[in-house]
């Protein structure tokens, strides 16, 4: 197909930028993960930077707070401007791999609108894509590494050792908000929003669909694939 909004050939006028969309438990931060280690590309997920801006204490932290303990999403204006922020730090400088941002159009014309003013825009929209019946099932069994963020699930994607990250042995947590009622009310408010933001790319052409009920390998594959050779 042809390209209008992305592809290859933005990353040679800018830093590459990737979007994983999906809803809560549909694999977003675990493919990032993979990801980000094969394209060199740093992850940055707006649900660890608030988790984490809520630890620190932070003025930040303290309102967010509120908005996650609900399901609610952060409002747009907070949200905006942390991520920006973060896009803005070197750690970010050769590109990174958007994770759960934007999740409202706001928040993606706030996107689209910073990156156009530095020259650079998204590569390509990746949208993993699960039935809602699984998703709960999923976040239910996903237990978290409290150091490094990455996620685990307790039958499909254990670690080595029971209970501690593979990468730093950090005991593994399950998070407050992954209880089945806190979950159902984050798909509930969530799916909307998000199909809207879909919608703003699919019409730019920009968003690759994945099959998210595949084994987690197979996921990274299609995604890579995606990349190499278009959609
Ligand atoms: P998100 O960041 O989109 O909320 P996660 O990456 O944290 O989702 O994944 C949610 C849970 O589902 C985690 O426990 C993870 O280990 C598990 N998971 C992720 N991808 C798959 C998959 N393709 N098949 C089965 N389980 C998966
Ligand atoms: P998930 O596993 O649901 O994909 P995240 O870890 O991405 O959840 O997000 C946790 C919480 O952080 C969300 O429930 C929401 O309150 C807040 N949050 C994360 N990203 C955004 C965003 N782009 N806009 C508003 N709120 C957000």
């Amino acid at each position: 197909m042809t390209d209008p909004g992305g592809g290859p050939a933005a990353s040679s006028r800018g830093r590459r930028i990737l979007l994983l969309v999906g809803p809560v438990g549909a694999g977003k931060g675990t493919q990032a993960a993979a990801l980000s280690g094969e394209l060199g590309l740093a992850h940055l997920a707006s649900g660890n930077l608030f988790r984490q801006a809520v630890l620190d204490g932070s003025p930040l932290g303290e309102q967010a707070r509120v908005y996650m303990e609900r399901g609610d999403l952060v409002p747009d204006d907070m949200t905006i401007e942390m991520f920006m922020h973060e896009l803005s730090k070197p750690a970010a400088a050769r590109g990174a791999i958007l994770d759960g941002f934007p999740r409202t159009v706001t928040q993606a014309r706030a996107l689209d609108a910073t990156l156009a003013r530095r020259g650079e825009q998204i590569e390509r929209v990746i949208s993993i894509e699960v039935p809602m019946e699984e998703l709960v099932a999923r976040v239910a069994g996903r237990r978290v590494c409290p150091e490094c963020g990455t996620p685990y699930h307790v039958d499909s994607d254990p670690p080595k050792v029971a209970g501690r990250c593979d990468n730093d042995g950090t005991e593994l947590q399950q998070r407050d908000d992954d209880r089945p009622e806190v979950v159902r009310a984050r798909l509930e408010k969530q799916v909307r929003p998000m199909l809207e933001v879909l919608d703003y790319y699919d019409q730019k052409g920009m968003v690759q669909h994945v099959d998210g009920t595949q084994p987690i390998p197979a996921v990274t594959t299609e995604i890579l694939e995606g990349l190499r050779d278009g959609w």
